[in-house]
């Protein structure tokens, strides 16, 4: 089972995925004006997800991440 547990808020209160999102580029919401959970379950971050799991190496800030990367056989 996956579990999404983490996110970045910028100082200004926006939402990226990781802390390699250091330029926050991929920004998926914004607590000014969404609460958290709703941020969490919107469209952008579903989609964010799904790109991560079918195609994680067209995602600039994942291709040099060893997260969820298999070490050992
Ligand atoms: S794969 Fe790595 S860089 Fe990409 S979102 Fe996950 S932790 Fe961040």
């Amino acid at each position: 089972m996956l579990a999404w547990s983490s996110c970045v808020i910028t100082w200004d209160g926006k939402i990226v995925p990781c802390c390699f999102d250091k330029d926050a580029k991929h920004q998926l919401g914004d607590l000014q004006t969404s609460t958290l959970k709703q941020i969490w379950q919107n469209p952008q971050y579903i989609g964010f997800r799904t790109q991560l799991l079918n195609n994680r190496s067209a995602i600039d800030i994942c291709q040099n991440c060893t997260e969820g990367t298999k070490v050992f056989d």
